[in-house]
């Protein structure tokens, strides 16, 4: 049998009831070293993995031994990561909308900083605080206004979307913050989209950044620390050629274009390029089932194992990974949940096809298992490593 993917263990995936995730830790290890490479070029960059790409324990543990931070966006995100053995004050917490439960496990926790994005967030945090007896260490989470040049789905960083505070509203944070005793301005954070691959968008943000500095600078302020946010692509078309996306350009611009004071410190939260290619879904071909002009490929994982092709039209690289045949045929590639954007490539060419055959759908690291759901009444998918498997 001639196996097209000479990456796989196809005959351990044999014994295994699909769908699952298989993980690469290989590849998830070179890729936190290729980080750590850049990151060591300088002695003030600091990389903080966005847990919401993928909170695997297995994953987790991987990425905190390598010494990355985490970046949360929930209590959820802060238990996961505690419990992954990530140190506290190694802990940032994200998001538009924070609970009071949550601020008060992350005081109790004693993280490092939160992220924070509007006044009332800002006022909540300080009483809660408060009657902690404690002092909140804070970032404000800045929009830039800059276009990400990505899916409208994942753009973040737009006056229209609703992250991040407003720059026009700065100089009335500045007077609430001065006014409120349980917080500390300790930074500024931006984060404008995701799977962004062109370095002029990063480029743009840097320089957007520079500008909004300024305005601190002439209220004489000089934060600690800058976060840019996380949101480098990966190479969905190529997962084997580009296993590793190019973190060395990426450093290379803000080094290039970020203006910093010598005592700043410069965050980034990276998620998808961490964890992205080294992750993919195996699933089997229950049926091959001819239409009246078009042939569907019926797989047993669906939307709920991995939402991507459905919520962001987003393409994923789908291979048979046991194919016997060498002719090819073209199919539309679905999934068997009873929703007709369960599907996760139309007019794909693949293989011949037959029931039984296994599926491999690539780059799906990111955003896969941890948007899973039991729609349907589905079990939630198991996952197995490479070098546990
Ligand atoms: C989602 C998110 C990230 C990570 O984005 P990626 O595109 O996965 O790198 C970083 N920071 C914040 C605030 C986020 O919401």
């Amino acid at each position: 049998m001639r196996n097209i993917s000479s990456n796989f263990p196809v005959d351990k995936f044999k014994g295994i009831q699909t769908p699952f995730y298989y993980y690469n830790t290989d590849l998830l290890k070179a890729t936190l070293s290729a980080i750590n490479t850049e990151v060591s070029k300088y002695d003030n960059y600091h990389v903080h993995y966005a847990v919401k790409a993928n909170t695997n324990p297995t994953i987790l543990g991987i990425i905190k031994d390598a010494g990355l931070g985490a970046d949360c966006v929930s209590g959820g995100e802060i238990e996961a990561a505690l419990k992954a053995g990530f140190a506290p004050e190694k802990i940032v917490f994200a998001g538009v909308g924070k609970s009071d439960w949550e601020i008060t496990l992350a005081l109790e926790a004693g993280i490092s900083c939160f992220n924070v994005e509007s006044i009332p967030e800002l006022e909540n945090i300080n009483e809660i605080a408060k009657g902690m007896n404690k002092i909140a260490s804070i970032a404000l989470r800045i929009n830039p206004n800059v276009d990400a040049h990505t899916h409208s789905y994942i753009t973040t960083g737009l006056s229209e979307n609703k992250f991040g505070i407003d720059i026009s509203l700065v100089d009335k944070v500045l007077d609430k913050l001065s006014e409120l005793k349980n917080v500390k301005l300790n930074g500024l954070h931006f984060h404008f989209g995701s799977q962004i691959t062109d370095m002029d968008s990063f480029r743009s943000l840097a320089i957007r950044v520079n500008e909004i500095q300024e305005l601190f600078y002439r209220r004489m302020i000089i934060v600690e620390s800058i976060n840019v946010g996380g949101g480098l692509g990966i190479d969905y078309q190529n997962p084997d050629k580009n296993a590793i996306p190019t973190f060395h350009e990426y450093f290379e611009t803000f080094r290039k274009h970020l203006a910093l004071r010598p005592i700043q410190q410069l965050h980034f939260e990276l998620g998808r390029s961490v964890v992205c290619q080294c992750g993919s879904l195996i699933s089997k071909v229950l049926y091959v089932k001819e239409g009246i002009d078009k042939k569907f490929v019926i797989l047993d994982a669906g939307m709920t194992e991995l939402i991507r092709p459905a919520l962001y039209q987003a393409y994923h690289k789908i291979e048979n990974i046991t194919a016997d045949s060498s002719k090819k045929d073209i199919y539309d590639v679905v999934g068997p949940i009873c929703e007709s954007s369960d599907c996760f490539g139309k007019a794909i060419e693949l293989p011949e096809t037959k029931r039984g055959d296994i599926f491999a759908i690539r780059s799906a690291g990111a955003y896969g298992e941890i948007m899973a759901s039991q729609y349907n009444c589905r079990r939630l998918p198991k996952s197995y490593f490479s070098d546990t498997i």
